[in-house]
């Protein structure tokens, strides 16, 4: 069974469903005393807002988690379900159709708003758990290691599964650039997404996933959980520390992707050259007025100084779209992804880009550390010549574009005559390209980053950046995928930013490959008729070309 390998890592472990949430029962009866069964749906929402309080990890999950809290603490939600209740209407049920008209409105006003329905959804199942006394709907907890399997997982979900006994994630849905795939990768977790069969395998199947090809086997023999292992540690063992260089010592910089201080202090103690993405969103989040200037200098410079002489890539708000900002007050559009996101809200907002570059050059200056600035979202040669300017204006020294829109792959050449560096945004470029929602469940087959045009593209870039001599690299979940590493590298990127603990496994990919042979690897990415021949001619390459080194090595 298959589906995309997006967290590399061999699991061995039974499965686990997620608990779903409880059903209604029909013959619930109405509670006796209005005035108690009121009361019992008080405490269970205010159970729930401490429950989501407690989860709220660091970061924008726990932004997010925060906001739900606040919406489980309305006293409008009470009232409602009290009017139900008060109809002699069961109370499970009462709250349940309260949450559920609320959702109804939030979808109606649309944009931002509708996507807070599926958090108060979220809300309303543990309420309702709480309520029938049955277990709260998510991660299990069965007291022993487990894979665990689920048709998709939400933001809550996934900010709750460190520290668990989870050893690997396996979804239904979801393709390789959606969250559970970001956040498997950060927290080092073996994942396969996308794999509508695992719908067939009962509770506790023992199960082999593999992270890096993106299968699972279900009953594997001992003999070939052994196999799996020793291929696994064959491939995974981390020989190479320090800078990315290929075997013949051609440099590719390997990079951290941060978004929150957490994420940054973590990956300064790791092992890489510095911060590819920094994005900044965590700042904004949540918030009705922006962060002030002086705030912002606080959080930059704290990041800046963990990394010290390393350098670090701060990309400016990327708002709108999958990144909603309540106080930017965006107008609603139809195609939110196709609308003001990224740079283009700076037209409308300016004050708020120039307070972000005027903190960031106080903190540079505050800190001496080497720091490089990039705008999200440019899609034109123009654009990228404004935002140059104006970021120099200000003082920023090394100034970049992400190329995350076709037209700016497309004409990079231009793009890039106007900045020091540019950084390929593959998750927004494949969603752009294959003109596929990122956030979709279920086009994950044209999201993925072995598609033709993709690889097209980078191409492109690669050889515009080239004949300017200027930087260019991939900072998109792509470089995170130790197969797709050398391939990149071969298609000309100079540094690949990714989760850090992604970074050692495409530290190795590298230095088993000379730089010809990652070029021959693209050539032959390339010239595959699909992304899985791709991937598989890929791997049969790579093996080959790790046994003749072996081989020449033993000599
Ligand atoms: C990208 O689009 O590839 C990217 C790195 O930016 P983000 O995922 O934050 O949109
Ligand atoms: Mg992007």
């Amino acid at each position: 069974m298959t589906g995309y390998g997006v967290s590399p890592g061999l699991a061995c472990a039974p499965i686990i469903r997620m608990t779903p949430p409880a059903v209604l029962d029909p013959e619930e009866g109405p509670g006796s005393d209005p005035g108690h069964e009121i009361q019992r749906v008080r405490e269970a929402l205010t159970e729930v807002a401490t429950q989501l309080t407690t989860i709220a990890a660091d970061g924008a999950a726990g932004a997010i988690l925060e906001a739900g809290a606040l919406m489980a603490r309305d006293p409008a939600l009470v009232q409602a379900a009290a009017d139900h209740i008060g109809q002699g209407t069961p109370t499970a049920r009462s709250l349940s159709l309260a949450i559920d008209a609320y959702c109804a409105q939030l979808e109606a006003t649309g944009g931002y708003m509708a996507e807070r329905a599926a958090d108060l959804r979220d809300i309303r199942n543990r309420a309702v758990a709480v309520l029938l006394g049955v277990p709260m709907p998510g991660i299990p907890q069965p007291g022993h290691p487990f894979i665990l399997a689920a048709e998709d997982l939400s933001p809550a979900d996934t900010a709750q599964l460190a520290g668990r006994d989870v050893m690997g994630l396996l979804t239904e849905k979801g393709g390789p650039t959606g969250h559970t795939a970001i956040l498997a990768r950060s927290l080092g977790l073996p994942a396969v997404v996308g794999c509508p069969q695992a719908a067939t395998l009962p509770n506790g199947t023992l199960l082999l996933l593999d992270g890096e090809a993106g299968t699972i086997e279900p009953h594997p023999s001992a003999h070939r959980r052994q196999q799996a292992v020793e291929a696994a540690l064959l491939r995974r063992q981390p020989r190479a520390t320090g800078p990315g260089r290929t075997a013949d010592r051609h440099a590719v910089t390997l990079l951290a992707n941060i978004g929150t201080l957490a994420d940054a202090a973590r990956a300064a103690q790791a092992d890489n050259e510095g911060v590819g993405l920094f994005r900044t969103e965590f700042l904004f989040l949540d918030r009705r007025e922006p962060p002030t200037l002086e705030e912002q200098i606080q959080a930059y410079s704290q990041v800046l100084a963990a990394f010290e002489e390393r350098t670090v890539t701060v990309r400016t708000l990327d708002a709108g779209s999958d990144k909603p900002l309540p106080f930017l007050s965006l107008p609603r559009e139809d195609n939110p992804a196709l609308g003001i996101r990224g740079l283009r809200t700076a037209a409308q907002f300016p004050d708020i880009l120039v307070t972000q570059l005027q903190a960031l050059v106080a903190a540079q200056r505050r800190t001496g550390a080497r720091m490089r600035v990039m705008a999200p979202m440019v899609s034109t040669a123009d654009e990228a010549a404004q935002f140059a300017d104006l970021a120099r204006s200000f003082g920023v020294q090394t100034v970049g574009v992400m190329i995350e829109v076709p037209s700016a792959a497309l004409d990079a050449g231009r793009l890039l005559q106007h900045v020091d560096f540019a950084s390929i945004g593959t998750n927004d470029l494949s969603q752009y390209t294959l003109a596929a929602d990122r956030t979709s469940p279920t086009l994950g087959r044209l999201l993925d980053p072995w598609q033709h045009a993709l690889l097209i593209l980078v191409a492109g870039v690669c050889r515009a950046a080239a004949a300017l001599e200027r930087p260019v690299g991939v900072c998109g979940e792509a470089a995170a995928d130790p197969l797709l590493a050398p391939v990149l590298a071969g298609l000309g990127a100079s540094s690949l930013s990714m989760a850090a603990p992604a970074v050692a496994a495409v530290r190795d990919a590298l230095a088993q490959l000379t730089l010809q042979q990652c070029r021959s690897l693209a050539d032959a990415a390339l010239d595959a008729p699909t992304p899985a021949a791709a991937r598989a001619t890929a791997r049969e390459m790579s093996d080959a070309f790790h046994e003749t080194t072996r081989d020449r090595k033993g000599r």
